[in-house]
C-alpha cells in the first residue's frame, strides 16, 4: 500500500522537569527527537509496512538537511520542496497541567503554497493521501481537490485548536483525525453540523469516538491506552493505525479502524520516542556531532579538528602568522612514574601555562596527546620568539602536581602568505624535533628553509 504524506517535519525538543516545583530553572531531562505530525505519520506508516512518500517544504538549513536524511534512513522516500525563503520557527507545545513538557522548532510549511500541479503526479502513484493542518488552507484545498478528482481517499490531521478550524473552510476530506482538545474547539467554534466528513477523536480523557457530522458513529477505548492523553506522538500513531486499516479495507468498519489505531498508539506508550521509528536517532546523531566538535574535553583547548579549521582560515586570510609546536618532554616517564591521572593533570597545567602566555586571539590547539600547536596571527619572528620563551619559562616554573617539574620543547615556523598552512606546521614540527634532539627544554626556530637553534635562557 502506497501512502503520500504531505505536511510538516520538525525537531521536538522535549524538556521534562523532574523535580523542584515552583522554581524557574529546574533539574530535568532533555531529549531531542525528529517529529511533526506528518513526520510521525510517515515514519509510523512505514513501520506498519506501507510504502511512504513524504512531501514537505524545507528551507536550506542544517536542520532541514538532517530531517530529510533521518527520514530516508528510516525507509521513507522524501520529496523535499526546497524553499529558501522559509524561516525556521519555534513554538512551545504540550502543556500538561501547567507544565510545558515539550518545545518544538518547526519548519514554517504553512508559508509554502502547494498547487495542484505540484502534487498531481505524486497522487497518481499513491493509494492514499495523508495531510496535516500545518499546511495552509490554500494548499490543503488544492491537494484535497486533486485527490478527489483522481479518486484517491484523503485524510487530514488537525494539529492544534486554531489549525483545526481550517476543516470548516475546506472541501471535505474522507477522514479527519484530531485530539480531544482540537475536537472540542472545533465543535464549539464551527458547530458539529458544519463539520464535513468523518472526524475521529484520537486521544482525550474520554473514549476515542468517531463523528460523521453531528452523528456519533463509533466509540471504543481499550484499557491499555488510558495513558494516551498528552503523550507526545500518540495521536499520530493512532492516526497511522486508522489510516492503514482504512486504506486496506475502506472507510466502512470504523470500530475496526479505531482498534488498529489504539494498538498502534499503545505501542508508542511503551517507548520513549514519539513514533514507531528508530529509538533516539537524533540523540545519537548529536553525540556523534559532539565528538566531532571543536573543543578538547580535558583541556578546553581547540582539538585537532577545530585546529585544522583555524589553520585553514588563517592561511586563507593571506596574513602572516607564527606556528609553534609545543611538546611536553619525557611525558611518558611522568605517566609511567606517577600514573595516567597525574599525567592528565600535567597536561591541564601545561595548557594553562601556555594559555597564560598567549593573547586572546591566538589559537591554542591540543594537536595530539601531549603536543600543542599555537597559531599566533600577525606575529613576526621576534614576537614569536618572545612568546615561545614565555611558554618555556612559565611551564618550567609550574608547581602543584605530584610529578613536580615538567618542561616542554618548542618548534617555531613563520608562515609565508600564499603558502599552504600545513607546510608551515610541518616546518614547526621539524623544528620541534631539532629542539628534542638538542636536549629538550628549548626552542628552535625554522626561518625559511634553514633551521637556527635558539637555546632558551635558563630562569
Ligand atoms: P619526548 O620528550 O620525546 O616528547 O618524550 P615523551 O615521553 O613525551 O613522548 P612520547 O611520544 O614517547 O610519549 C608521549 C606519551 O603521552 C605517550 C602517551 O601514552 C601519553 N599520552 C598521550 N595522551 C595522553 C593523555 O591524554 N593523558 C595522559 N596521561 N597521557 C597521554
Ligand atoms: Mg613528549
Ligand atoms: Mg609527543
Amino acid at each position: 500500500m502506497r501512502v503520500l504524506v504531505i505536511g510538516s517535519a520538525h525537531l521536538d525538543i522535549i524538556a521534562e522537569a523532574t523535580s523542584g516545583a515552583g522554581t524557574m530553572d529546574r533539574p530535568g531531562r532533555l531529549r531531542i527527537h525528529a517529529g511533526g505530525t506528518a513526520y510521525n505519520l510517515a515514519i509510523n506508516l512505514a513501520n506498519l509496512g506501507a510504502k511512504v512518500t513524504f512531501m514537505s517544504a524545507f528551507n536550506d538549513s542544517a536542520i532541514s538537511a538532517m530531517l530529510i536524511d533521518e527520514m530516508e534512513s528510516q525507509g521513507v522516500v522524501v520529496e523535499p520542496v526546497i524553499d529558501t525563503g522559509l524561516p525556521d520557527s519555534g513554538f512551545s507545545a504540550h502543556i500538561d497541567q501547567g507544565e510545558i513538557t515539550s518545545a518544538v522548532s518547526s519548519m514554517a510549511v504553512e508559508r509554502h503554497r502547494f498547487g495542484r500541479s505540484d502534487v498531481a503526479e505524486h497522487i497518481t502513484r499513491h493509494d492514499w493521501v495523508a495531510l496535516d493542518a500545518n499546511l495552509s488552507v490554500e494548499s490543503l484545498a488544492s491537494i484535497i481537490a486533486e485527490a478527489k478528482e483522481q479518486g484517491r481517499p484523503c485524510s487530514l490531521q488537525l494539529v492544534s485548536e486554531e489549525k483545526a478550524l481550517k476543516l470548516g473552510r475546506l472541501p471535505a476530506p474522507d477522514l479527519a483525525l484530531c485530539n480531544y482538545r482540537e475536537h472540542r474547539h472545533l465543535m464549539s467554534s464551527v458547530g458539529a453540523s458544519d463539520i464535513n466528513g468523518l472526524v475521529i477523536v484520537t486521544n482525550g480523557p474520554g473514549p476515542a469516538v468517531a463523528y460523521r457530522g453531528p452523528k456519533l458513529e463509533a466509540s471504543s477505548r481499550p484499557e491499555e491506552v488510558e495513558g494516551i492523553v498528552n503523550t507526545l506522538g500518540a495521536g499520530d500513531a493512532f492516526a497511522a493505525g486508522v489510516i492503514i486499516q482504512c486504506a486496506k479495507h475502506g472507510l466502512v468498519d470504523i470500530d475496526a479502524a479505531m482498534d488498529v489505531g489504539h494498538a498502534t498508539a499503545g505501542e508508542i506508550l511503551t517507548r520513549a520516542n514519539c513514533n514507531l521509528g528508530k529509538h533516539d536517532v537524533l540523540n545519537q546523531r548529536m553525540s556523534d556531532l559532539a565528538k566531532r566538535a571543536n573543543r578538547d574535553q580535558l583541556t578546553g583547548a581547540l582539538n585537532r579538528h577545530g585546529g585544522e579549521g583555524a589553520l585553514e582560515q588563517l592561511a586563507a586570510s593571506g596574513s602572516c602568522f607564527a606556528a609553534m609546536m609545543v611538546d611536553i618532554d619525557h611525558f611518558k616517564d611522568i605517566n609511567d612514574t606517577y600514573g595516567h591521572d597525574v599525567g592528565d593533570e600535567v597536561i591541564k597545567l601545561v595548557t594553562a601555562r601556555i594559555r597564560d602566555s598567549l593573547r586572546d586571539h591566538d589559537f591554542l590547539i591540543r594537536w595530539g596527546g601531549e603536543e600543542f600547536l599555537l597559531l599566533i596571527p600577525g606575529a613576526d619572528e621576534g614576537t614569536a620568539i618572545k612568546i615561545g620563551q614565555r611558554v618555556l619559562d612559565r611551564v618550567r616554573r609550574h608547581q602543584g602536581v605530584a610529578s613536580g617539574r615538567a618542561t616542554v620543547s618548542v618548534g617555531v615556523a613563520m608562515h609565508q602568505p600564499g603558502l599552504d598552512g600545513k607546510r608551515t606546521v610541518k616546518a614547526a614540527d621539524e623544528a620541534l624535533y631539532q629542539a628534542k634532539r638538542a636536549g629538550r627544554d628549548r626552542m628552535v626556530v625554522a626561518p625559511g628553509g634553514g633551521l637556527i637553534e635558539k637555546q632558551s635562557a635558563v630562569v
